[in-house]
């Protein structure tokens, strides 16, 4: 008889209020426009997120010289630079802001200490669409550290005035190391800790440091280009546990449950719940399963549509309750 293998499912994991909230907008945009509706880069991390919109008639852009006159264009969940908001104007484009307002927070940290006069550290990942954004707030006073080693070698005008802040989608622990050498560096150096890291990011990340130790395999449901999908892989590697992140149920080998007992499933913000669901149903579909919930928090965090997209109801988006987190 085939052993009883369990899943532990780690919650919070799948769409957080930022991710709803901005797919929302494309899908009232394209209701309220007819399609095509322009998309600044991929609305979230995710491909098929990306590519049921684009089935519906949303249109990806990299740069707004793509979108013609008058058109609308929404700019991403991660955030732009002010200078895309300018060309945005200059070019008569009808921008709707689908920035999740916690990168919208950190923006406007990095300016208010910006305007200040301080230098802005910034702890993130080159390269990566929210870290453009935010280093475009005020680029002749932010520079950007990736890691406590790079610490040493930052230049700053005046060690007094620093101000240090971080991708809001990082790994707590990494970013609570980097401040630290900053704060050993700089002794009045002005942040939070790993504060700016979102409740979505740090809620998943401990979801899945609750069940790391039961499980011999860890499977993230997230895309490639997911920084937060990507941390909950490298928390599960660092605990020594084997983990792969995922597509869908379509990218799982054979090889890696065969001899797994229990195996954890989780999906990073950005990746819909009804992947999660087909990643159990794949691993039912070789022998018999228990399915375990494994929560560490309710999620309660709602964000309101711009106003413009609001119906009369004045709904809200991203509440637990509401819908499947
Ligand atoms: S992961 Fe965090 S910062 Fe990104 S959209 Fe979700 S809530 Fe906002």
């Amino acid at each position: 008889m085939t052993a009883v293998r369990r899943v532990l499912l780690p919650a919070p994991r799948s769409f957080c209020a930022g991710v709803e909230r901005a797919i929302e907008i494309v899908e009232r945009l394209l209701e309220q426009h007819g399609p095509p509706v322009y998309v600044r880069n991929q609305i979230v991390h995710n491909t098929h997120v990306v590519a049921d919109l684009e089935s519906r008639g949303a249109v990806f852009i990299a740069e707004l010289d793509e979108v013609p006159e008058h058109a609308v264009v929404v700019f991403s969940a991660h955030g732009v630079a002010p200078a895309v908001e300018r060309e945005a104007a200059e070019r008569g484009l009808d921008a709707v802001d689908a920035t999740c307002p916690l990168v919208a927070k950190v923006h406007a940290e990095a300016k208010r200490a910006a305007d200040a006069g301080d230098t802005v550290i910034l702890i993130g990942h080159e390269g990566h669409e929210e870290v453009v954004g935010t280093l475009g707030v005020a680029p002749e006073r932010t520079v950007l550290v990736e890691s406590a080693a790079a610490v040493p070698a930052l230049e700053v005008d005046d060690a007094a005035k620093v101000t240090y802040l971080s991708q809001t989608t990082l790994s707590v622990t990494e970013v609570e190391q980097i401040a630290g050498a900053l704060k050993d560096r700089f002794p009045n150096i002005k942040g939070q800790g790993a504060e700016d890291i979102c409740y979505a990011t740090s809620n998943r990340q401990a979801a899945v440091a609750a069940v790391v130790a039961e499980a011999d395999l860890v499977l993230v449901v997230g895309s490639a280009n997911s920084s937060n999908s990507n941390r909950l892989v490298e928390l599960a590697a660092e605990a020594g546990v084997a983990a792969h992140l995922i597509e869908d149920a379509g990218q799982i080998e054979p090889a890696w449950i065969e001899g797994a007992r229990t195996i954890a499933v989780t999906a990073g913000a950005s990746a819909p719940p009804a992947l999660v669901d087909e990643v159990v149903a794949a691993i039912g579909a070789t022998g018999p399963v228990e399915v375990v919930e494994r929560p560490v928090t309710e999620e309660t965090q709602e964000f309101l549509l711009p106003q413009r997209l609001r119906s009369d109801d004045r709904r809200r988006l991203g509440s637990a309750g509401a819908r499947d987190e």
